[in-house]
């Protein structure tokens, strides 16, 4: 095989940073997040992971768990720095490179898949002296999973024709989209393994699924997925969001949401992109989330999108959609846009950390990371299964 798709995710980027600017901390369980009443755990070392602690659970809980933690502020800026030095040498080994987030991207590569992996891994050691793990194979969902098995600091690549193979033992929830929801539901029909669903046929995952998360989970199954990457650098959505500190009275939603758009327009000009959809979320206590989508193009007067939107309003969530209290705790702003939707020439950057939520660490509204599932022994070193 000549062709591999690589993922290359740093392993516990943010704490790994903080260690890596303050050695006295390692082996210690450093807990990075926001560290207020409604703060969340952003990330966290392996050794506070073996105290139960996890991304995005709440810092109130992770403090109860790991009493003896660290406990970090986020530095963006620092990890944007590190985060761009990554990137160049993905760049500087790929054909292609697909980010995800400001620590894993997708590569394509031409060549000997492992060794590659391996060149990789040593040249981010030596730049930056963090940890990476690199899963390979031919497709990117087996070099996702590949990945996950070959965390932290491991290489594991899967030659093509082995996917089903590899797959076969793993647990269900090793594969994308199966949350902890339908874990539960597949395990109580007898799924425990990938090997399980395979056997199961197609029409009994069907049966329980429906038709088409059915097929996409029997594909998965059998270790299918697509080959090639998403067109470089370009992300398909943008957002801004804000935890207040404490619920706000409704009457001053529609301001924070003016200059959510406000932050949102300047990001869609840095990209010169011009949005299709906008939506809408906010989350009333007791963290209760009501969204609303905007119908595609210009309905919220997203034409120009160096101007805000003097149309934004509260389309569907209104007061009476079940507002206890009358107040929110977090909103977000959203805008995403097909291929055509582009304008201007600005190129966007090679990295899209940009659309990494800043202030998602502040509180219960971020982007959240699948804890680590069960995994196999990781195995370091330019291993390929054979
Ligand atoms: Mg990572």
């Amino acid at each position: 095989m000549n062709r591999w798709i690589l993922l290359c995710d740093l392993d516990a980027f943010f704490a790994s940073v903080e260690i890596l600017d303050r050695p006295e901390l390692r082996g210690r369980p450093v807990i990075v997040g926001g560290l207020g009443p409604r703060g969340v755990v952003a990330t966290c070392s392996y050794e506070a992971r073996a105290m139960g602690v996890r991304s995005a659970m709440p810092m109130v809980k992770a403090r109860e768990l790991c009493p003896q933690g660290v406990f970090l502020p986020p530095r963006p800026q620092r990890y944007r720095e590190l985060s761009r030095k990554v990137f160049d040498i993905f760049h500087r080994f790929a054909q292609n490179v697909e980010p995800c987030s400001i620590d894993e991207a997708y590569l394509e590569v031409v060549g000997d898949g492992p060794s590659i992996a391996g060149a990789i891994q040593e040249a981010v050691g030596e730049a930056t002296g963090l940890s990476l793990s690199i899963g390979g194979g031919p497709n990117k969902l087996l070099a996702k999973v590949a990945s996950q098995l070959a965390k932290p600091g491991g290489i594991i690549c899967i030659p093509e024709g082995k996917g089903a193979e590899v797959l076969a033992p793993l647990p269900v929830d090793i594969l994308p989209g199966v949350g902890p929801k339908r874990e539960a539901l597949l395990k109580g029909q007898g799924f425990s393994t990938v090997g399980d669903l395979q056997q199961a046929g197609l029409e009994r995952i069907q049966a329980l699924l429906g038709e088409r998360a059915g097929r996409d989970l029997f594909e998965k199954a059998w270790g299918k997925g697509p080959d090639h990457l998403a067109s470089p650098g370009l992300p398909r959505s943008i957002s801004a969001e804000e935890t207040f500190p404490a619920d706000i009275p409704y009457r001053d939603v529609p301001s924070e949401l003016q200059k959510l758009s406000q932050k949102l327009s300047a990001r869609l000009q840095t990209y010169g992109l011009v949005a299709y959809t906008l939506t809408l979320k906010i989350r009333f206590p007791p963290f209760q989330t009501s969204a609303d989508r905007s119908p595609p193009r210009g309905a919220c007067g997203m034409k120009r999108p160096s101007s805000p939107w003097p149309e934004i309003s509260l389309p569907s969530i209104s007061r009476e959609d079940g507002i206890p209290g009358g107040c929110a705790s977090w909103a977000c702003a959203s805008a995403g846009w097909s291929g055509k939707g582009r304008e201007g020439s600005s190129s966007p950057s090679s990295d899209r950390s940009e659309e990494l939520p800043e202030d998602s660490w502040r509180g219960t509204g971020g982007r959240e990371r699948r804890p680590p599932s069960r995994r196999a022994p990781s195995r370091p070193g330019g291993l390929s299964i054979p």
